[in-house]
């Protein structure tokens, strides 16, 4: 049945310079009947630019469900199609994952033809620990919002990568110096791959003032990374998951009763989610 039905293919594009794309991605995109993309004038500069001019479908987060059930129709007819957003690795902080879901439920192939990620460019040229790390996407839009999504983070054992927008840059920084330790260290990557590509780490407390000082800061795309906290042995032992219960929990109820909740939630040991409780409410 497979055999019978068309591959999705899961095209990375460039984050900024053109030459950031496989030989493979451009074969892929020659050769399919069909490329499913974001925004499909914006795509076409790029195909242009490698002489591609297969047809072209919008696929994005307004349509999605629909245009996925009728891709996984052209699946089954047996057409290629290649799955592409405005930049980057689809799915990461872009659509497709309804698409790929479906494709995959339904026991179709899914290739996925890897490259250009913003997040994982800026992880490799940050100096920060990266054997572990989490993605968190874009922080919220709110500072109240914002301020609840980073005391979540503050105990977090793991480097931490955000993306964010110039618009929000400042504001962004702004509500992490207010939850987080003004020495805890930040990197800054903005404008990755193109002509005023900018990667600075340093601490918070200095990442804000330069941002604060300095328009050119304050524009193009940002990736941000937050090192891990040092943590004492016995919050060590207290999971990620674990504090992100206690630190929702810690919104709504009283110390006692959100560490009581959270044991029950997570089965985590109550002394040292009650620790984790105190040093959460002292960096708010
Ligand atoms: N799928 C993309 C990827 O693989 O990175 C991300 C798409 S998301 C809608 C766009 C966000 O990614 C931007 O707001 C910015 O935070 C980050 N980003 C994309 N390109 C970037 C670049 N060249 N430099 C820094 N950040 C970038």
């Amino acid at each position: 049945m497979a055999n019978q039905c068309g591959k999705l293919y899961v095209v990375a594009t460039p984050i900024g310079n053109l030459g950031d794309i496989s030989f493979r991605a451009i074969e892929t995109l020659k050769q399919v009947d069909l490329i499913a993309a974001e925004d499909t004038r914006h795509v076409g500069l790029l195909l242009s630019h490698y002489g591609i001019s297969n047809k072209k479908v919008s696929l994005h987060q307004h349509n999605e469900d629909k245009a996925s059930l009728m891709l996984l129709e052209k699946l089954r007819e047996g057409l290629s199609i290649a799955l592409v957003s405005d930049a980057g690795t689809p799915l990461l902080s872009d659509p497709g994952m309804p698409l790929v879901k479906l494709v995959k439920d339904a026991g179709l192939d899914v290739v996925p033809i890897p490259g250009a990620c913003a997040l994982i460019a800026a992880l490799s040229a940050a100096g920060l620990p990266v054997s572990q790390f989490t993605f968190e996407g874009f922080a919220p839009r709110t500072s109240s919002a914002r301020k609840a999504f980073f005391s979540e983070r503050v105990l977090s054992p793991v480097t931490w990568v955000i993306y964010e927008s110039s618009h929000r840059i400042l504001a962004c920084l702004e509500d992490m110096a207010a939850v987080l330790p003004l020495d805890r260290e930040i990197v800054i990557a903005r404008e990755l791959t193109k002509l005023h590509e900018t990667i600075v780490k340093t601490n918070l407390a200095d990442a804000l003032a330069l941002v604060a000082r300095e328009e050119n800061m304050r524009k193009g795309e940002f990736v941000v990374i937050v090192d891990g906290a040092v943590l004492e042995k016995t919050e060590q032992e207290v999971s990620p998951e674990q504090l992100r219960v206690l630190g929702i929990l810690l919104k709504g109820c009283p110390l006692k009763t959100a560490v009581a909740l959270a044991v029950e939630i997570t089965g985590g040991r109550k002394k040292l989610l009650y620790q984790a409780a105190l040093a959460m409410q002292e960096t708010q």
